[in-house]
Formats: structure tokens, C-alpha cells, sequence
């Protein structure tokens, strides 16, 4: 802890560049936003140290210096680039450029939520800090889609430091008994820089949620009749508050979203732009000097003010932030590495298109700048190619090794496994095969051999050599027709779902798929060379053999049945599977397999979002739109189950719309409409904006809310046509967006 000596006396900026230079001396990370905070920032620094050399591949501005014991980096976003994606990117190139910052700071202005419980004023400051619900920094504008397609908020980012947390209390102590020098710092930051003092002139005006702004400059059109009236303070200085930060990726200029997105998280105290970008990578506490209200009214006249507010209570912070508890923490830039780890194997187990894995390893490549080496190796496939020609600092075409490698393994197998007993001549016949052929791939290479081993007399080698498939397709399309036509429908339908399914599934599982009492059958109706069995801990895998059959099964468009019966479309394998399992939820006479219980409840409503309303699901609609329709005591169940809120009785429409069937709120909409009405053919989007189905769930103000959208000519067309409509009264159809054709 620093002395109350010095506290009182800090060293003055003289000028003088201190000697420090190295890089690894800073423990202290302030990230700001905007220029004035940076400028804010350097002003509040006892002594500016000489800057040093950009290290190599990063862009960002920085300025060195101390405060009390702390030697801090500053750095700035880049002009202009607000927002998470830019703090997130500073904070990760200042802890690779300096390994030893153990906490950080994120300080600058923020949009206040003032309230009943909170009297936060323009010039106050807020400072992060855990309660009950989050950690501090609440993002209210992501949200994780669940496996039933509703999106469930994530709540809470990750909590400060403990360290800070700490000095925080002493903070607060000291301001209980007076001792905080934010004032003093204000003032010797405004003697001289002048336009950061308090904005005497300007009024701190705060007018009622419902008011909107009536233009002109600093609300000089506004009627100050609707400002709301607030008890005079007794001084100018700054109030400090602790609480929920929200953060999120838009401006928050609108004072009864501000509000309802402020009850929906419990109360929150201010609205910015970056630290959800920081908060889980980058242990930091976020600092807010408050220069608007959030709403239409905000202007940029107390900008610099609550940027020196926020700089000076990071000073008084850092004087309360004892460099003993600094140095017991881990550099950020250890628990970066471990991060880089789990990021690696996480991306081995989850399955992901090819650009999603590109944007991984992107993230891990400028993670790992300076501190670690990755190695990547992938099929030569175009977007992965490009998302990784940025990043790599050396890329190397492996397709002429792998040429060689094939043919190493050609040569040893005609030396070592059982096709070596035939005479030299059929031997250099299969070399010949087996190297000209225009597949590489390794898989078909090994195939083929162990087809060719499996032959007992020269006349079947030699067949087998006059109809080696040309391809690993062709591979695939010889095993699947030798299966018998009696057996093809039950083959066709474990294909489908294991490409299909929304998690690995379980032999038991697919065995009920095809009503098959005993697991074993499942391998031995499908060759080994298409579905495989992996023993698990606790229950046995069982999945395609390779990527490449999955690509083999699945086609863009219908493919002729009668030629190809296993081939199928991404939408016809979820319409196949969504029938089969849409009886967990719906009354009938087939008995639902146990052992599909826990898939169907998870996911029949995954799939039964895929119709993307081809006559393929014509059937099967009819059965959602039932389900939706009918009192139904198994639907109900599984309400109450995944929706406690919503289990009470609704209409068919408003489930349809809650639980994201587009296509079900379409018909059910088109049963409603009177007959010839202009509004019949129309196309609905269900609204996949968190604010408006936040609005949905918590039934705050929806149809106010789609008001003010059609007000401001963005979307909602026809609005007042459905409403006065006899029909459509008894129907709340929340969170729907007509758009006309
Ligand atoms: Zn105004």
C-alpha cells in the first residue's frame, strides 16, 4: 500500500523521462476508447515515461508511465474503431507486447441509467462490481442459441480481479471518511487542460424517459417542463456508484429501451460500448465517467469532464492497490496460454464448418503472437486457405509429400500384407493401378489395398482390379449397392441421422431409430466402411467412418431416388427425423421408444425449425401445427419442463412464435386472415433480435415497442390492419415482423 505521504503529495509531472525502458516493468494494462480519454489518461500519470519502440506486428498507440508504485501502459483504441471487437483486439496485443500486466483497467465515459434507486447524475462516476446476478459487466446483446432455438441470454461476464476488488474497499472506505483526492486531481488536470473542467454552462438536465429530443444543440427546443425534477447537490463534485455495467455493441440512445434492458438485468447503472469485449480475456475493472443519460437528448458537452472523472478516480484507485497483492497474480499472459490450450482442444471436438474453424485459429494465431508457435494442417480447401494466408507467417503445399507418402505406402504393402503371395507380374499390374490413379487420398489408397487383400483367387484380384472405383465416392457407392433392397429403407434412415443429429448419438440410440432390439445389427446391415463404433467410458459411439461420407450422403438438391436411395438433402434428413421423434410431443398410437427420450426432448424442436417450407415437410408440418393447435397434455408437459413461464394457456400463434416455428406462425396467421384479405400473402420473419424477444418473454411493451418501429418506417407494415382486425384480437402475435412481398 502506498503511503498516506505520498498520497497527498504526488510526484508532480515535471517533464523529466524517466530511465524506465523495459517492457516487462509494466503490470498495470488502462485501455481507453477516445482520444480525450487517452488524453484524460497521460494527464493523470505522476510521471510520463519516454515511449517506447512499437513491438513488431502491433499497431497501437501507447503511452508509458507511473502513478504511486503501479508503472502502467496505456493503450488507446484506434481512431474512429470503437466497440468490442477493437478493445478486444488492443487488450490482446498489450498483453502479448507486455507479458508481465497482471491487472487492467478500462477506463472512459459511459451513458448513465439514472433511476429510482440510483441519483446518477453527468460527471459521475461507475465503477464494475459484482452483485448478486452478475460479475459486474452484464452484455445484454448476445445471446446463445439453445438447442430448442431460443436464445438464452448469457448473463454475466467474468468479475474483476480480486486484487482490484480489494483496493476497491479500500476505496470506498476512504471515501466514507473523505479521504479521496478525486477533486484535487480534477483540479490540477484542469489548470491545465481547460476544457476538462466542469461544464459550468451547460446544464445537467435529465428529462422524463418518454420525452423524446426535439432537436437543436444542447436541447435548447426541448421543453424543460418534462425534465425531471431532482434535489439539488450541495457540491459540484462527483458521486461515485457500484454496480452493472451493460455492455453492448450499439449506442444506447433510447431512454425506454435503456430502461426496460435496464430492468430485464436487474438494474443496471451505466451503458457502454467495450468491456464485454475485455472481461474474459483481460481481468480489468471498468471505469465510467458519465457524460449522457442514454436517451435521445445525449450531446458530447460533458464528454471531457466525465473523462477526467474517471481518469482521476483510477488514480485514486491505483493509489489504493497495494503492488504486493499485484505481484502474487499471475501475468495475464500465463493464463493466455492456458487459454490457447483449451481453445485447441475444443475446436477438436466440436465439429464446425470450415470458416468457423479458420476464424479459430485466427483468434489463436493473434493470441499466440509472441508467446507461443501453432501448427496447422488441413486439406488445401479454399476458405480455410484464405482465412489462414493472413495469419501464417509461412505456409507450405503438403500435396506433393503426400504424393510421395502414397506411394511409400503401395511399396510397402505389396512387400509386407497378404496380396505380396502373387507373382511379380499382378504385382506391378496393382502398383500401376493403384499409383496412376487420379485419388490421392490416403483413405482410398488403404481401401482399396485391404480390398484387394480380401481376394482368394487371381481371377477375383483381377476383377477387382478392372473395377477399382475411380474415387473415394465411387468407394462409398460400391459398398452402399450391394446392400439388399429389403434392408435399404433402415440403412437409408441411420445415414440420415448420423449426419444429421444435433449431438454424437449412442448405439441404443440408433438401434431405436431402427427398431432393432439388438445393437449389433446396426454394424452389420451398414459396412464398416461407412459407419463406425467408438467405445466411450460410459456407453458405446457410433458415427460415420470419415468427413468424406458425410460429403459423399449429403446433396445440395433431390437427387433421383430410385438411382441414388442414399443420398438426401440436409432439409429432408431434419423433415425424416423431426417425423419420427415429433411423437415424444404429440398423442398417438405408436409407442415412443425409451431410448430416444432424452435426444426427442432435447432436440425435436431443433429440427422442426429446419422446414424451410418445401413439400417434403408438407406431413410432417401438418403434425407441428397440431401440436401447436390441440390442448395437448404431452406438449403441455414439455412446456412446463423447458418454459415454466409460459405453460399457462396461449394461443397456437404465440407458441409458434415463441418457440421460433416460422413456418407454423405462417399457416397459423393465414387460418386467422378473413378471406381476400390484402394481407394474405405475405412473408414472416420471426424476430431474431434479442432486445424485441427480450421485449417477447418478459412481456414489457412488446406492441409499444413494434409502435415506434413502424414510426420509424423500418419494418412493421400493415400493423394497424391486423390489429383493428375482429380476428386477430385474442391472439397476441408478439415479436412477429411482416414484410410485404
Ligand atoms: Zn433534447
Amino acid at each position: 500500500m502506498a503511503s498516506s505521504q505520498q498520497r497527498e503529495t504526488p510526484s508532480p509531472d515535471d517533464g523529466r523521462q524517466a530511465e524506465i525502458n523495459r517492457a516487462d516493468q509494466y503490470t498495470i494494462g488502462w485501455i481507453c476508447a477516445l482520444p480525450i480519454e487517452l488524453a484524460a489518461a497521460v494527464k493523470m500519470l505522476d510521471v510520463e515515461h519516454q515511449r517506447l519502440p512499437p513491438p513488431p506486428g502491433d499497431d497501437n498507440s501507447y503511452r508509458f508511465g507511473r502513478i504511486g508504485d503501479h508503472n502502467i501502459v496505456i493503450g488507446c483504441l484506434p481512431s474512429g474503431r470503437t466497440g468490442f471487437v477493437s478493445a478486444s483486439s488492443v487488450a490482446t496485443q498489450m498483453m502479448s507486447a507486455f507479458r508481465q500486466i497482471r491487472v487492467g483497467l478500462m477506463v472512459g465515459i459511459g451513458g448513465g441509467v439514472p433511476s429510482e434507486d440510483n441519483d446518477v447524475r453527468l460527471g459521475d462516476i461507475v465503477v464494475s462490481h459484482p452483485n448478486g446476478q452478475h460479475g459486474g459487466v452484464a452484455q445484454y446483446d448476445f445471446g446463445k442459441a439453445r438447442p430448442d432455438g431460443i436464445l438464452e441470454r448469457i448473463g454475466s461476464l467474468n468479475a474483476p480481479p480480486n486484487a482490484l476488488l480489494t483496493a476497491l474497499t479500500d476505496v470506498r472506505a476512504a471515501e466514507e471518511m473523505d479521504e479521496l483526492n478525486i477533486v484535487d486531481y480534477l483540479s490540477r488536470l484542469t489548470d491545465r487542460l481547460p476544457p476538462y473542467a466542469y461544464p459550468s454552462k451547460l446544464t445537467d438536465c435529465l428529462y422524463q424517459s418518454w420525452y423524446s429530443h426535439d432537436g437543436g444543440r444542447n436541447c435548447i427546443r426541448c421543453d424543460s417542463e418534462n425534465s425531471v425534477v431532482r434535489e439539488k447537490r450541495s457540491t459540484n463534485g462527483p458521486r461515485i456508484h457500484y454496480g452493472t455495467i451493460a455492455s453492448g455493441n450499439m449506442v444506447m440512445k433510447d431512454a425506454i429501451e435503456r430502461d426496460q434492458i435496464s430492468q430485464a438485468l436487474g438494474g443496471v447503472l451505466c451503458f457502454e460500448m467495450e468491456a464485454a469485449g475485455l472481461m474474459n480475456k483481460f481481468p480489468c475493472l471498468v471505469i465510467r465517467g458519465i457524460s449522457d443519460y442514454s436517451d435521445s437528448h445525449k450531446n458530447d458537452g460533458w464528454q471531457r469532464y466525465a473523462a477526467a472523472t474517471a481518469a482521476a478516480f483510477a488514480k485514486d484507485l491505483l493509489y489504493h492497490l497495494a503492488t504486493t497483492r499485484i505481484n502474487q497474480i499471475d501475468p495475464i499472459s500465463q493464463a493466455m496460454k492456458q487459454m490457447a490450450s483449451r481453445l485447441i482442444r475444443n475446436s477438436e471436438m466440436v465439429e464446425r464448418t470450415n470458416q468457423e474453424i479458420g476464424k479459430t485459429i485466427q483468434q489463436l494465431m493473434i493470441l499466440c503472437a509472441s508467446s507461443l508457435r501453432c501448427l496447422v494442417t488441413s486439406r488445401k480447401e479454399s476458405d480455410i486457405w484464405k482465412s489462414l494466408q493472413s495469419v501464417a507467417s509461412c505456409v507450405i503445399d503438403i500435396e506433393p509429400a503426400i504424393k510421395e507418402d502414397v506411394a511409400k505406402l503401395v511399396a510397402f504393402a505389396l512387400q509386407q500384407y497378404p496380396i505380396r503371395r502373387w507373382g511379380d507380374t499382378i504385382l506391378a499390374l496393382i502398383a500401376t493401378k493403384l499409383l496412376d490413379a487420379k485419388e490421392r487420398r490416403f483413405r482410398w489408397t488403404d481401401l482399396q489395398i485391404k480390398r484387394l487383400c480380401a481376394c482368394p483367387t487371381e481371377d477375383d484380384l483381377l476383377i477387382a482390379l478392372d473395377t477399382i472405383p475411380e474415387s473415394l465416392e465411387e468407394a462409398y457407392h460400391q459398398a452402399l449397392a450391394t446392400i439388399p433392397s429389403t434392408l435399404q429403407e433402415r440403412v437409408r434412415k441411420i445415414l440420415i441421422w448420423l449426419a444429421s443429429s444435433f449431438r454424437e448419438m449412442t448405439s441404443r440410440e440408433i438401434a431405436a431409430v431402427v427398431s432393432f432390439p439388438f445393437v449389433d445389427d446396426v454394424l452389420k446391415i451398414c459396412t464398416s466402411l461407412l459407419v463406425t463404433v467408438i467405445d466411450g467410458d460410459t456407453h458405446e459411439t457410433i458415427k460415420l467412418a470419415h468427413f468424406t461420407v458425410k460429403e459423399f450422403l449429403i446433396v445440395q438438391q433431390s437427387y433421383d431416388e430410385s438411382l441414388y436411395w442414399y443420398k438426401f438433402t440436409a432439409q429432408l434428413a431434419h423433415c425424416c427425423i423431426t417425423d419420427q421423434i415429433i411423437h415424444y410431443v404429440f398423442p398417438s398410437s405408436i409407442s415412443f421408444p425409451k431410448a430416444l427420450r432424452p435426444y426427442a426432448e432435447a432436440f425435436w424442436l431443433a429440427h422442426a425449425r429446419q422446414n424451410d417450407a418445401t413439400t417434403d415437410w408438407a406431413e410432417t408440418q401438418l403434425l407441428v401445427d397440431c401440436i401447436l393447435k390441440h390442448d395437448n397434455i404431452l406438449f403441455k408437459n414439455w412446456l412446463r419442463a423447458n418454459h415454466p413461464a409460459e405453460a399457462c394457456a396461449q394461443s397456437p400463434l404465440y407458441y409458434a412464435s415463441l418457440l421460433g416455428l416460422e413456418v407454423s406462425v405462417m399457416n397459423l396467421w393465414r387460418e386467422l386472415l378473413p378471406g381476400g384479405n390484402e394481407f394474405s400473402d405475405f412473408d414472416v420473419k420471426i424476430a431474431m433480435d434479442l432486445k424485441l424477444r427480450l421485449a417477447v418473454m418478459l412481456h414489457i411493451g412488446a406492441i409499444r415497442r413494434w409502435k415506434r418501429l413502424k414510426s420509424r418506417r423500418k419494418c412493421l407494415v400493415g400493423w394497424d390492419n391486423c390489429r383493428s382486425s375482429e380476428t386477430l384480437i385474442p391472439h397476441p402475435i408478439h415479436g412477429i415482423l411482416v414484410l410485404p412481398r
